[in-house]
């Protein structure tokens, strides 16, 4: 059976994983990274992996570029734990295209994004493939060992961003059908940032937290799942930059799908008592419920979310 027939990534997984062994596990498969116990200490341990053709291409990335995003969804996923970053492991696949000069280019994206953080690569693996494959391993830590999963959200929390999406998606469409101008709207696709300027701060407050890095729906499906609960979202609260909204109607599309559907935008999606909303950064786009369901409410009307984010093999 194909991976598509078989139900896509998420399905997958689930089949190929099963409970952790060892008691110091505290947080496996499942969550933006996994959380070991390590002597007095928590260890968190992330790694996501970007392919030529598939992630990016190099026909609209610039080498740098692609050292940037693959660092940055790394970092994000630690941000999303409310944790630090300290060490990275990179192993990259080479074609017979690739020079030294592209290489030392992708090395310079990878130190651009982790110089703001002080985290240092501490090793990898170098070899040749047809396709330039990036993987990073990203280890962190926390300061007084709090984290924060997708499994506390509770029924009557708000939910939060930490800013505007659907912009790299709005950004990759226009590098696709070679839109001129937008240069902000592209970048936000090809030299993404994470919030962990901001996520110390949110992990303080937060009963659950995910990055956004398959879209709104899904990530916020993954948090509802891991908490059972469910959610109640206001299509009109989702923010959207104006230069976004702008690419949107070009492209024939409307922003807020853009959000609900694009992903990659690498923004914090969190939820937290509603008292203490005030206290964090962020604009609130709905609220959890109990029902095991997520809905949609566009002005007043509302309709249940079936449609999810991006599955590499759906
Ligand atoms: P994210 O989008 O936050 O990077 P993913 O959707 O890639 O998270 O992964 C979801 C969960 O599945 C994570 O806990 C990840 O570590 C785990 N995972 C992904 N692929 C595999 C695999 N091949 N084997 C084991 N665990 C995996
Ligand atoms: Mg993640």
């Amino acid at each position: 059976m194909n991976i598509k027939e078989f139900g896509g990534e998420f399905k997958l997984i689930e089949k190929l994983s099963r409970t952790a062994r060892n008691k110091n596990v505290i947080v496996g498969i499942g969550d933006d990274a996994a959380v070991v116990k390590f002597g007095n200490q928590k260890l968190i341990i992330t790694s996501d992996m970007m392919c030529e053709d598939e992630h990016f291409s190099t026909t609209y990335y610039s080498p740098k570029q692609i050292g940037i995003k693959a660092m940055a969804s790394n970092l994000s996923d630690i941000a999303a734990m409310g944790a630090r970053p300290l060490y990275a492991i990179v192993s990259i696949s080479l074609s017979d295209k690739t020079t030294v000069e592209v290489v030392g280019e992708i090395y310079r994206g990878l130190y651009q994004a982790t110089d703001a953080y002080n985290v240092d690569i501490i090793g990898g693996d170098t070899t040749h493939a047809s396709i330039l494959v990036i993987n990073i391993t990203l280890f962190g830590e926390t300061d007084n060992g709090k984290i924060i999963t997708r499994a506390g959200a509770r029924p009557g929390d708000v939910i939060k961003v930490t800013g505007p999406l659907g912009g790299s998606e709005a950004g990759l469409r226009l590098l696709k059908d070679k839109v001129r101008g937008f240069e902000r709207v592209k970048k936000l696709h090809t030299e993404p940032s994470c919030r962990l300027d901001i996520s110390d701060q949110i992990a303080h407050y937060a009963t659950a937290m995910a990055d956004i890095s398959d879209g709104l729906a899904s990530d916020l499906r993954n948090i509802c799942k891991s908490s059972g609960v469910g959610a109640i979202i206001n299509r009109e609260a989702i923010p959207v930059a104006d230069d976004v909204k702008r690419a949107a109607l070009l492209l024939g599309t409307l922003p807020a799908d853009l959000a609900l559907y694009g992903g990659e935008d690498y923004e914090l999606l969190y939820t937290l008592p509603e008292n203490f909303s005030d206290l964090v950064p962020g604009v609130q786009i709905g609220k959890i419920i109990s029902n095991e369901k997520i809905y949609l409410d566009n002005k007043g009307e509302r309709t249940e979310l079936t449609q999810f984010g991006f599955d590499h093999f759906l």
